[in-house]
């Protein structure tokens, strides 16, 4: 019997999932993984996100936002159309925002101008952020201090940080948002010994999907897409990781997903 589960984060409008996204959703919900979170990343991907939501309301929530990737397409005459979709029912929080200067397909300005527009948006609707930081830990940080404290909640989504960066966004009050990368032994090692630093009403889990295929899944998938139906076998690394029953865990980690997204009301 599989604990009941959220993913808190799937990409799962994305065009991979195009031929057969009942079918992974399905699947999912046959694995435990009974209420996903749809990742929305620029305005149309956040429509589309919605709209999915909407098929399924008990099931499902979105978010409503723009990846740091896409900051250099999002200007001033469109804060006002991400406003109407961070109202829209369907969306339990804002994001996916933030700061990525690993990849840098935006320019610093564009993406810390609009971190900063969507945090006050956020901010101004009472609504949980949903981040996203690689290699900007600094600037990101002194931006999110300027608005923590009107801010409701927030979750670092698909933390693989450090220790240091880890007790900064505890230390935040934010919640963190665990992957497969935790399952990968090339780079996520140090992340089996920072997760036991997570209190449990901090922790939450997701697949990231399609990306982040857990490297460890036996036996290996034919595809290298992800999928949430893939939730449990994280929440058993995770649990391993921390030298507790996989039971407890998802119990936690599913009671903190349902209240931050708003599942609850
Ligand atoms: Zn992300």
């Amino acid at each position: 019997m599989n604990p009941t589960l959220v993913d808190i984060g799937l990409n799962l409008a994305h065009d991979s999932f195009d031929h057969d996204r009942d079918h992974v959703v399905g699947t999912a919900v046959a694995a435990g993984v009974q209420h996903m979170v749809i990742t929305g990343s620029t305005l149309d991907s956040t429509r589309a996100a919605i709209a999915l939501a909407r098929s399924a309301p008990d099931r499902f929530r979105a978010t409503a936002g723009i990846h740091p990737h896409h900051a250099r397409e999002f200007h001033a005459p469109d804060v006002a159309a991400l406003r109407a979709l961070l109202l829209e029912p369907e969306v339990g929080a804002a994001g996916e925002c933030g700061l990525d200067y690993f990849r840098n397909f935006s320019p610093h300005d564009d993406q810390e101008r609009v971190f900063r527009q969507q945090l006050e948006l956020a901010a101004e609707l009472g609504k949980p952020v949903f981040l996203h930081q690689r290699d900007a830990h600094d600037a990101f940080m002194s931006i999110l201090k300027e608005y923590r404290s009107r801010l409701p909640a927030g979750v670092a989504h698909c933390f693989t940080g450090d220790e240091r960066e880890l007790r900064d966004y505890l230390d935040l009050d934010l919640s963190i948002g665990i992957t497969g990368w935790i399952c990968d032994e090339r780079r996520g090692h140090h992340l089996r010994e920072l997760v036991r630093l997570i209190p449990p009403e901090r922790l939450m889990l997701e697949t990231d999907a399609p990306y982040l295929l857990p490297r460890d899944l036996q036996p290996r998938p034919q595809s290298r897409r992800n999928e949430p139906k893939y939730l449990p076998h994280i929440l058993k690394a995770v649990a391993a990781c921390r030298g507790e029953p996989a039971e407890a865990l998802a119990e936690a980690t599913t009671s903190n997903a349902l209240r931050f997204f708003g599942f609850e009301k």
